[in-house]
């Protein structure tokens, strides 16, 4: 198969759909790679990585989507993108339909096959191609939350892990999910004095079990969120309901509540966030500050470091694109039904039905 690696064009998007060492598997499977030039330049893999690799590099993004059978991106296409794409050729990238009509409709027109990164599954219902995303945003939560603590910026002026002598600060994480574990590890890494919250009293369980004697598990009910969001220093954000908007477990109210100075890391922000007064910033303008609460909400924090989430994502991506090239997408989705739940859109037909609820084209 002609598979094509373009250069991201969304902006401030500094990831690469493949590196070179997942173009030696697919050469290596007798497939054809073409790489946009400098596609990979800005995560750290230069062309001539690529061309060891066994690829052809091309000039033009125009040139990669002409060719391609299959394109292998990250981001979802951009309105600049939607006309290169051609009837039957497979996009194998993150998508993320519901949160944009024109992007769906545009792909339903270009009679495409959409295969989206964020609902293929693997054999427990878990999220293997968002997992890793998860858990660059929630080790970086820690390290931005840190800086953002720093009086420069704003923040409380507090080393979040203390000196001798000097207590260290204190962590408070909605979710002991992915993004809420890692955050842990990275808090409690530091010395800091970590409580961590979940409804889900089997991830509770798990935190309990895994995680260093400074995190202390907390059952998440409003009363025990209102309560300790004045002692806590920094707060994370690291909740989801599975599809659905993130409750707001964080009200304008609260904030009043809590100490001057203290940082709220909204993880949850690409699902509208777990605190009311969260809105999405950028890598650009990071921070706003209500009432005296510094707020962190920048929706795609795993751009900041692409050479570490590009290596992270295509681990996982890689193993999946070479299915696909090496079976063609049909045969590979038949044999595989968690790939079989990342067709999202096939030749003009909506596929994944939560897209037909989110527009409400149904009615
Ligand atoms: P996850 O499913 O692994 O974990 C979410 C956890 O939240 C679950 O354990 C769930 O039980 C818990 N939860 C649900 N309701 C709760 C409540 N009321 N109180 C406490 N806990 C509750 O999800 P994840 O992979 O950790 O992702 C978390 C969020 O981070 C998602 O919205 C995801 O899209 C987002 N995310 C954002 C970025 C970014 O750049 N901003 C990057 C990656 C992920």
């Amino acid at each position: 198969m002609k598979i094509g690696i373009p250069k991201e064009i969304k902006n401030n998007e500094s990831r690469v759909g493949m590196t070179p060492g997942g173009v030696f598997e697919l050469v290596k499977n007798n497939h054809e790679v073409f790489v946009q030039s400098t596609a990979g330049d800005n995560s750290g893999f230069l062309d001539e990585a690529y061309v060891e690799a066994g690829a052809t590099i091309l000039e033009t993004i125009e040139e990669i989507y002409a060719i391609a059978e299959m394109i292998v991106k990250v981001k979802e296409p951009i309105e600049q993108e939607y006309s290169l794409i051609k009837k039957g050729q497979i996009v194998f990238t993150y998508f993320h339909f519901a949160s944009s009509e024109p992007l769906t409709k545009a792909m339903l027109e270009s009679g495409a096959i959409c295969i989206a990164y964020e609902t293929v599954e693997d054999r427990d219902g878990g999220l293997p191609l968002l997992t890793p995303m998860s858990e660059v945003a929630g080790r970086m939560s820690i390290q931005q939350g840190a800086k953002y603590l720093e009086k420069p910026v704003k923040g409380r002026g507090l080393l979040l892990g203390g000196v001798p002598g000097v207590p260290p600060g204190k962590v408070l994480i909605l979710g002991a999910g992915v993004v809420g574990m890692q955050a842990a590890k990275m808090a409690s890494g530091l010395g800091a004095q970590v409580t961590i919250l979940d409804i889900d009293m089997k991830r509770l369980r798990y935190a309990n079990d895994v995680l260093p004697a400074n995190c202390t598990t907390l059952f998440s009910n409003e009363y025990n969120i209102r309560e300790h969001v004045q002692t806590h220093d920094l707060i994370i954000g690291g909740v989801l309901l599975k599809g659905k908007k993130a409750p707001n477990l964080i009200t304008r109210d609260m904030l009043k509540t809590m100490k001057s100075g203290a940082v709220i890391v909204d993880v949850a922000v690409d699902q509208g966030g777990c605190v009311e007064t969260t809105r999405p910033t950028t890598h650009q303008d990071p921070i706003y500050i209500i009432d005296e609460i510094v707020h962190y909400s920048v929706a795609n924090m795993p751009g900041a470091v692409p050479y570490t989430s590009t290596l992270a994502l295509t681990n996982v991506t890689t193993s999946y694109a070479i299915k696909i090239a090496n079976m063609g997408w049909k045969k590979a989705l038949a044999s595989d039904p968690g790939l079989q739940k990342g067709l999202n859109i096939s030749e003009g037909e909506v596929i994944y039905k939560e897209i037909i609820e989110a527009f409400d084209w149904a009615s």
